[in-house]
C-alpha cells in the first residue's frame, strides 16, 4: 500500500531536528525507516511531517571513553555487528546484530529507532538492559539520562518524550566477562518469539552476579530482577538453572498471538534462557 502524500525534511542538525519537531506536535522522526515506513504504508501510523535525522553526523559513530561505549543514534545494526573494537569489549553486541532480520533490514535499521519504537519483539532492548545502557536524551530544555530499565514502558512505548530525541546510548566498561544471546526467530518476520541476554561477571572462576534482559515474551523487554538475585555462585547446575528460569519468568504474563499462544511462548522462554545461561557460564 502506497502512505498517503506526506511532507519531508531531512534535518541539518540535532537542534535543526528539534526546531522541526517543536513546530508541529504531529511531526516523526525517521531514521532507518524499517519500522515507521512499513506502519504508515499500512496506516497504522500516520504523520504530515517526516523529519529525517537518519544521516545526522551528530548521531553517528561508536566513541570509546575510559568507563563507558557511546553509541550513536542512528548507528545501524549493520555496523555494530561488525566493529571489531566494540565486539572485543562488549562481544553481546555483535552476536545479537547478527540475528536481527536480515542484511537489508541491518543494513539501514538504526539502534536508535530500534529502542524508541520498543517493539516487544525487538533484540536490542534485551541486550541493552543486559548490558545496563544508559539511554541520552536530548530536547530543547536540554538532556537527560534514562537507565534502560526505566526505558520500555509498554507495548511500542518507550519513555521518549514527543519533543525528544534519542541521541546516544552509553555502556558502561568494563563489560560483563561472559554473555550469551539466544533468540527464537519468528520464521516470517525474524522478530524475537522468545529472546534472552544473558550478562554474567566473574572473579576468576565464581560467578559473582550478572544481569538478564528478555524480549519476546511481555509487554515490553525487562530485566528479570528475581533471577539475577541468583546468579552470584551461579556454576551452570541443572538444578541452579531450573531455579533462575523458574524465577525469571515467575510473575510474567505472557504475549499471545496467531504465532505463539502465552504457553508456548512461556516455554520457548525458559529454553532460550536455560541455553543462554549455559552458554554464558564459565566453566569451573
Ligand atoms: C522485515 C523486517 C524484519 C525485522 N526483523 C527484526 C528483528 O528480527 N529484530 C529486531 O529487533 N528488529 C527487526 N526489525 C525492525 C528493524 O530493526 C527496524 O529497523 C528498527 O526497529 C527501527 O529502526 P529504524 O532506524 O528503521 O527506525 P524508524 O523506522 O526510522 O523509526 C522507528 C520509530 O522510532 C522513532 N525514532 C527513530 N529514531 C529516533 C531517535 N533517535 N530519537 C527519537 N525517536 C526516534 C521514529 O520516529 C519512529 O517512531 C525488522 C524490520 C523489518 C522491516
Amino acid at each position: 500500500m502506497i502512505p498517503y502524500p506526506v511532507d519531508y525534511v531531512r534535518a541539518t542538525s540535532v537542534a535543526h531536528a528539534l526546531e522541526l519537531l517543536s513546530g508541529d506536535s504531529e511531526a516523526r522522526l525517521l531514521a532507518g525507516g524499517h519500522s515507521l515506513i512499513p506502519l504508515m504504508k499500512l496506516r497504522l501510523a500516520s504523520t504530515p511531517l517526516l523529519i529525517d535525522i537518519g544521516r545526522l553526523p551528530e548521531l553517528q559513530g561508536i566513541e570509546f571513553h575510559p568507563d563507558h561505549i557511546a553509541i550513536g543514534a542512528v548507528t545501524t545494526h549493520a555496523e555494530l555487528g561488525s566493529h571489531a573494537e566494540l565486539a572485543a569489549l562488549l562481544p553481546l553486541i555483535p552476536l545479537a546484530a547478527g540475528v536481527i532480520a536480515d542484511p537489508t533490514v541491518r543494513n539501514r535499521g538504526t539502534i536508535g529507532g530500534s529502542l524508541v519504537n520498543a517493539d516487544p519483539s525487538a533484540d536490542w532492548p534485551a541486550v541493552m538492559l543486559a548490558l545496563d545502557a544508559r539511554m541520552e536524551l536530548t530536547g530543547t530544555g536540554g538532556t537527560r539520562e534514562l537507565a534502560a530499565d526505566a526505558f520500555f514502558v509498554g507495548v511500542m512505548t518507550s519513555a521518549v518524550q514527543p519533543d525528544e530525541l534519542l541521541t546516544r546510548i552509553r555502556i558502561p566498561l568494563p563489560g560483563p566477562d561472559r554473555v550469551a544471546y539466544r533468540k527464537f526467530r519468528h520464521p516470517a518476520s525474524g522478530y524475537a518469539v522468545a529472546a534472552t541476554a544473558v550478562a554474567l561477571r566473574y572473579d576468576g572462576h565464581a560467578c559473582t552476579g550478572g544481569a538478564i534482559g528478555v524480549t519476546g515474551v511481555a509487554d515490553s523487554a525487562f530485566r528479570a530482577h528475581a533471577a539475577e538475585a541468583m546468579l552470584g555462585g551461579f556454576t551452570g547446575s541443572a538444578e541452579q538453572t531450573r531455579r533462575i528460569v523458574e524465577a525469571a519468568f515467575a510473575d510474567v504474563r505472557p504475549l499471545e498471538d496467531g504465532f505463539a499462544d502465552g504457553a508456548y511462548r512461556m516455554q520457548l522462554a525458559r529454553v532460550m534462557l536455560g541455553r543462554a545461561l549455559a552458554d554464558a557460564v564459565r566453566e569451573p
